[in-house]
């Protein structure tokens, strides 16, 4: 089976790019880091559906774990390889940046920028060895626009699409293609406290988005069909725009 590897995949966005690959044929590697439950849901959300897979604890912030976690699981499936990887895993602490405290500016760049580079990192050999790879990561409209009281996450997600641009023109001649995706507001945890009536207003489809509306995104670019898509960030945002 094709192996795939979602950060954060235990809820929101990352559940539903878990259990859409899955659907898509891949044994599923379900990467959480601190709430166990919702990634063995995740499981067993995809097991329900006739798929595959396995959870994976590490924190992407953490370049030890990380490796360790991953080697790991490389030296246990010397005949295998994981061909499409989802940086999905990220954090926000907002704040004005008169009011920002230091450890909000380094944790949400640890988890949203660094955590691209230790994750990914460790699966690029493999996937220049076997020259196909598929390396999606997911950024945010924040990242293309800049938003108040976001500097610290703005600047993660936008380092995470140059990154990504940089990367896809270092390895498109092994067939691995580097692609972001960037969301406007999705419905999740992370978007729980906003005020959905007020947004939505300025939001041309009315509404915030689904997490199954970013999977299915995901998917495309992890297909043998976005063979010839490298280096670009889609927006998913309802139309909200710049
Ligand atoms: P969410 O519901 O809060 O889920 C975040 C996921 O990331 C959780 O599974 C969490 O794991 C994981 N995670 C956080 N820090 C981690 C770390 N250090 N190591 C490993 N995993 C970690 O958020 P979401 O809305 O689904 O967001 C998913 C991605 O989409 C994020 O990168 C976010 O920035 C981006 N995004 C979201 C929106 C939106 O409107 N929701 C818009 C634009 C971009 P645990 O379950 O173990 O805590």
């Amino acid at each position: 089976m094709k192996t795939a590897l979602v950060t954060g995949g235990g809820r929101g966005i990352g559940r539903a790019i878990c259990i859409r690959l899955a659907k898509e044929g891949y044994y599923v590697i379900v990467n959480y880091v601190s709430n166990e439950t919702s990634a063995q849901e995740t499981l067993a959300a995809i097991k329900a559906d006739g798929g595959d897979g396995e959870t994976m604890r590490f924190d992407v912030s953490d370049p030890v774990a990380v490796r360790e976690s991953i080697s790991a699981w490389q030296s246990a499936h010397p005949e295998d390889y994981i061909e499409v990887l989802v940086n999905n895993a990220g954090i926000r602490k907002d704040n004005l940046m008169i009011w920002m405290e230091d450890a909000d500016w380094q944790s949400v760049l640890d988890t949203n920028l660094c955590g691209f580079y230790n994750v990914t990192k460790q699966l690029l050999k493999p996937m220049i060895l076997k020259k196909f790879g598929r390396i999606i990561s997911v950024a945010s409209l924040s990242g293309l626009k800049g938003l108040p009281g976001q500097v610290n996450y703005s600047a993660a997600k936008g380092g995470l699409i140059a990154a990504t641009k940089a990367l896809a023109q270092e390895v498109g001649r092994k067939n691995i293609t580097v692609n972001a995706v960037a969301p406007g507001f999705i419905v999740s945890d992370m978007t729980n406290g906003l005020d959905e009536a007020a947004l939505k207003k300025d939001i041309p489809i009315g509404r915030f988005g689904r997490p199954e509306e970013v999977a299915a995104v995901v998917s495309f670019l992890a297909s043998r069909e976005a063979s010839y898509v490298t280096g670009e960030c889609i927006s998913i945002n309802g139309g909200l725009y710049c």
